[in-house]
């Protein structure tokens, strides 16, 4: 893998390595299995994964699996995937829930140090209690409480004696703190639930600011890579391992997370819009999901070459997704073999072409890569074209068919549009043209110019294939803005209606044996993927990743 671009996480890493701070890099990607991966996710992968590869160092994945009600072995297995396919591989995977005894047991620590007492309160009055960030919070009656008191209760409620949100433990520090995480923050709750992991073992669960800086301690991570929402948590983060007695204090670092343009990118709201079926699951190709991204089309290489142009940052604006779709077309241009696909057919009869007979034309599969070499096409009396590459009526600079007019056929002949037939509504549904033997392509012909040149498929050989087009998922924010003031709007009012179009078309019949995830080129059409899916043995099923053009300046 490339390395990363000088930033300030990697300076602070080499320092620490002069100066003899640390005598090796330890970092962790540190995933909750409540979702899938999304390209934000991946950003943090590159970082952790890369940064400890430069230094020689080594990267754990550690699943934060410390709330039961949200996880599930499905997304541990997704995850997994998704970081071998973006091209890591971990040092060692660990589960959170593996500490669970000895997170409890550092808990203990903390009560017997008078630094952690158990609370009666409920959480909406410890949020009262709490004050603002004007106004001290008030102490609670059970701050109060004796270590061996503390003790008893801690050990009560991991007996399972009390209700769910009976009572909490909570670290004593300082009510009157201007960081709000430090007035005496809770540590753990009561959850009578099945945990995917240590099933009924458990029952009362750590909160992810008590847990997280033990999970790094535990694993002697030396950088705790995260992004900036976390950045009020440090002082409670380092007063945890101080007090716990941890033997390692890892540092804790936040950059800025990435976002991207008309999309959404919160596990949250990508879980939403696959349980309301908005999306065909969260590898819908829609999805900056990871699972998504790569059934659209996307490939690992182009993902890492767009996060490392991203650069690292405190700031958290959003990157346009145009420049993604930069990098998936700079790996496929000289990869993806280029063909012909017709996706809105409208059939030509090629009149003065002898019935019954065919030919097979030779093409480059790549000419910006010669080495992939040439392909055979069949090419008889019917051929399809693109409903849009004919008008009756065209206006002028339209240099495709319109009655009269001569193009070339990609790869095969001019052709020259004598006829149309019309439908019972008016809907041109097959043309007559005539074709010139002369000017097949490759043989030299110059005797005449023409200005258009259009794709075509035989209609007699070729495969039926169903595409799929994408738009945003997410309507621009101007929208949105639009949309402030209107009551109850959420980002589900933002979603395009239509982001997804079907069709059904032709494709050449040499690409009989595609495989899922085969890309391609289709002539003016763009790169397409075949999905995974909804490809069956009859018809592929190809979903355009991005169109040729693209009007994004770096
Ligand atoms: P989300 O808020 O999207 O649901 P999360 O932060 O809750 O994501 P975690 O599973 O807790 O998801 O994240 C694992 C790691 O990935 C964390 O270190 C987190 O900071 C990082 N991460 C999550 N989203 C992004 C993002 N958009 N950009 C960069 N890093 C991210
Ligand atoms: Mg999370
Ligand atoms: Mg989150």
């Amino acid at each position: 893998n490339k390395e990363t671009s000088s930033n300030f996480i990697k300076t602070i890493m080499q320092e620490d390595l002069l100066s003899g701070k640390r005598d090796e890099i330890i970092t962790r990607f540190p995933p909750e299995p409540n979702g899938y991966l999304h390209i934000g996710h991946a950003k943090s992968i590159a970082l952790n994964f890369g940064l400890a590869d430069e230094f020689k160092g080594k990267t754990n994945l550690r699943f934060d699996d410390t709330n039961p009600l949200k996880e599930d072995q499905e997304y541990v297995d997704a995850i997994k995937e998704d970081v071998k396919w973006l091209g890591f591989d971990w040092d060692g995977l660990h589960f959170a829930s593996d500490y669970f005894e000895e997170m409890y047991e550092r808990a203990i620590v903390l009560i017997k140090k008078g630094l952690a007492y158990v609370e009666d309160l409920s959480i909406d009055e410890i949020r009262e209690y709490r004050g603002t960030l004007t106004e001290p919070g008030k102490e609670s009656p059970s701050r109060s409480r004796s270590v061996e008191e503390n003790l008893a209760l801690f050990e009560q409620m991991k007996e399972g004696k009390f209700e769910n949100g009976e009572k909490v433990l909570r670290a004593k520090i300082d009510m009157s703190s201007g960081n709000m995480n430090m007035r005496d923050p809770v540590l753990y709750r009561i959850s009578h639930t099945t945990h995917h992991n240590t099933g009924d073992t458990w029952c009362i669960y750590p909160m992810y600011a008590f847990a997280h800086p033990l999970e790094d301690a535990i694993e002697g991570v030396t950088h705790s890579i995260c992004t900036t929402e976390f950045e009020e948590q440090r002082p409670l983060y380092n007063w945890v391992v101080e007090n716990t007695d941890m033997p390692v204090q890892p540092q804790q670092i936040e950059f800025g997370r990435l976002n991207l343009t008309n999309t959404v990118m919160s596990k949250r709201k990508l879980k939403q819009l696959v349980d309301e079926n908005v999306v065909d699951g969260w590898d819908d190709p829609r999805l900056p999901t990871i699972s998504g991204l790569r059934r659209r089309g996307f490939t690992p290489e182009a993902i890492r070459e767009f996060i490392y142009e991203t650069g690292v940052s405190k700031g958290n604006g959003a990157v346009d997704v145009q420049m993604l779709e930069h990098y998936i077309r700079e790996d496929l241009k000289l990869k993806a073999p280029r063909t012909m696909s017709v996706i809105r057919p409208l059939k030509v009869v090629i009149t003065n072409y002898p019935e019954g007979e065919s030919e097979m034309l030779e093409a480059e599969i790549n000419p910006e890569n010669p080495e992939m070499g040439t392909r055979q096409i069949p090419f008889s009396r019917e051929i399809y074209i693109e409903q849009e590459d004919f008008m009756e009526d065209p206006p002028k600079k339209y240099h495709r068919l319109y009655p009269g007019n001569e193009v070339r056929l990609k790869h095969a002949y001019f052709i020259k549009c004598e006829d149309f037939v019309k439908d019972e509504e008016g809907n041109v549904v097959e043309l007559h043209c005539t074709y010139d033997p002369e000017t097949k392509s490759g043989s030299g012909f110059t005797g005449r110019k023409v200005k258009g040149t259009i794709h075509w498929v035989d209609a007699n050989d070729s495969k039926p294939a169903e595409f799929r087009l994408y738009d945003s998922l997410i309507l621009d924010m101007e929208d949105e803005e639009e949309l402030e003031g209107a009551e109850e709007k959420t980002f589900m009012d933002l979603v395009n209606p239509n982001s997804l179009e079907v069709l059904q078309g032709f494709v050449e019949s040499n690409m009989n044996d595609v495989k899922a995830q085969d890309k391609f080129q289709f002539f003016r059409h763009g790169y397409f993927n075949v999905d995974p899916k909804h490809t069956t043995e009859e018809k592929p099923v190809f979903n355009r990743i991005v169109s040729l053009k693209s009007s994004f300046k770096f």
